[in-house]
């Protein structure tokens, strides 16, 4: 396996620096409130316009307008995690919606949102999950129902991220009751501000609300707002999560996590010892990094299929499942090693770097939920990638439909 880039890309990766150098300091704090501040939206636009971001966008709608160049887009995002530096924005609307929409959404609907979605102008969230329809999300419930040129919402969401913070949302309705559970759902976009919607938080082991409960009554929302086709809702979700998939558990931020693990691991000591040279600690260690580089080969891999046009199927589901664990455990390996400060939280003169380790251990629980729970992508990686027998359905009850 030959891994090196070659002359033209080892010149690009210089100019990559090159702009990293220069414009570092630039670089913003974080909002934490899931809308981008004045900072983030100025990198953002620095990012585009040297592209960066938006890189593969066509330029009438806002984005750099390069081609497609798999190798490019790798190394930008290597040097900038190398770096520490965010590489724009990476909000649903910016990662989901946007690439939907120019896979599937009319003239109208690109020319519309996607320049003020990638500037982070209008943010989104993801209006999918119904309790009781998460795993199972074909079962959908939230009915649209005609009304002349609109459709009149009703029913409910939950779990969605950043509702409380949104200007738009990309929805997923049943809008023919009677056609089997895949083929009656559409696909809608349109204001969190139509009468009729309710968002009420849901406080997570954060301490923070990171997602809501929507409610819908008699929401209007024009017929025109749909992407693809009436009742092709299901297959445009599909689009849309294969990109959410794609963004979750990336190795890249796993081996960041080592890294940043690596300091800490070197500076916390015990009774006068370093971490670092504690054996029992150096073994976690040492195993977390052998999956980190067995992601980061995997990556290569992922690359190589996609430089060749080739589909790696399957494959792409094993960086989410495996990479959204990792992270998780690199997390608690921080917390073990931060001994007693490691149950310290918010606010505390003797807290390490922030917070961010108890923060991460708690939020990436999460993200081994969402997008599609770790077992849910297990049977899909064993039934249609390793070709083992289906799970078997559970038994009907008698008289049942
Ligand atoms: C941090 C976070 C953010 C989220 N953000 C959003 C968002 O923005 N928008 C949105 O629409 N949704 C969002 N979700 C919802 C997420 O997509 C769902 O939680 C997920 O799909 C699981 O659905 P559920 O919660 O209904 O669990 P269920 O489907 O009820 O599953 C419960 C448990 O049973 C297991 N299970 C279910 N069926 C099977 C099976 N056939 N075989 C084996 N095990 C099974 C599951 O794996 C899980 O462990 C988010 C969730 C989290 C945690």
């Amino acid at each position: 396996m030959d891994l090196a880039y070659g002359a033209e890309y080892e010149a690009f990766r210089e100019d990559v620096n090159r702009f990293i150098e220069e414009n570092k300091d630039a670089s913003p704090r974080q909002s934490g409130t899931g809308r981008p501040n004045a900072d983030q939206r100025k990198w953002q636009d620095l990012l585009i316009k040297n592209g960066y971001a938006a890189r593969t966008i066509p330029s009438e709608y806002g984005g750099y307008g390069a081609e497609p160049d798999i190798l490019k887009s790798r190394i930008i995002a290597e040097e900038f995690t190398k770096a520490s530096l965010p590489l724009g924005l990476a909000s649903q609307g910016v990662s989901m919606l946007v690439p939907t929409l120019l896979e599937l959404g009319t003239e109208e609907q690109k020319k519309q949102w996607i320049e003020p979605t990638i500037r982070g102008e209008v943010v989104w969230c993801q209006g999918y999950s119904e309790p009781g329809s998460g795993s199972d999300l074909a079962s959908l419930q939230t009915k649209a129902t005609e009304d002349g040129d609109d459709f009149i919402i009703n029913g409910q969401k939950i779990w969605t991220s950043t509702a409380q913070v949104s200007d738009m949302i990309f929805c997923l309705v049943r809008t023919e009751p009677d056609a089997r559970k895949h083929e009656g759902i559409s696909y809608l976009i349109f204001s969190m501000d139509t009468p009729g919607i309710e968002v009420r938080p849901l406080m997570t082991m954060t301490g923070y609300a990171e997602f809501n409960e929507v409610f819908f009554t008699d929401v209007r929302v024009p017929k025109n707002q749909i992407v693809a086709e009436r009742g092709q809702g299901w297959f445009v979700a599909n689009a849309t999560l294969k990109h959410e998939r794609g963004m979750l558990g990336d190795p890249n931020q796993a081996g960041t996590r080592l890294a940043a693990i690596i300091d800490l691991m070197h500076d916390e000591t015990v009774s006068g010892e370093r971490l670092i040279d504690n054996p029992l600690f150096r073994d976690r260690l040492v195993q977390l990094q052998a999956r980190v580089a067995a992601m980061q080969f995997h990556g290569m891999r992922l690359l190589t299929a996609s430089a060749k046009k080739e589909d790696p199927g399957i494959a792409r589901l094993v960086v989410k499942l495996m990479g959204c664990e990792l992270n998780h455990q690199l997390a608690a390996l921080a917390i073990d090693a931060l001994g007693e400060l490691g149950v310290l939280y918010e606010r505390s003169p003797h807290l390490r770097s922030g917070g961010r380790w108890q923060r991460s251990y708690m939020f990436d629980l999460g993200l081994i939920i969402g997008g599609g729970t770790a077992q849910i992508q297990k049977n899909i990686i064993s039934e249609r990638g390793l070709g083992m027998p289906r799970e078997p359905k559970p038994a009907r009850k008698e008289g049942a439909a």
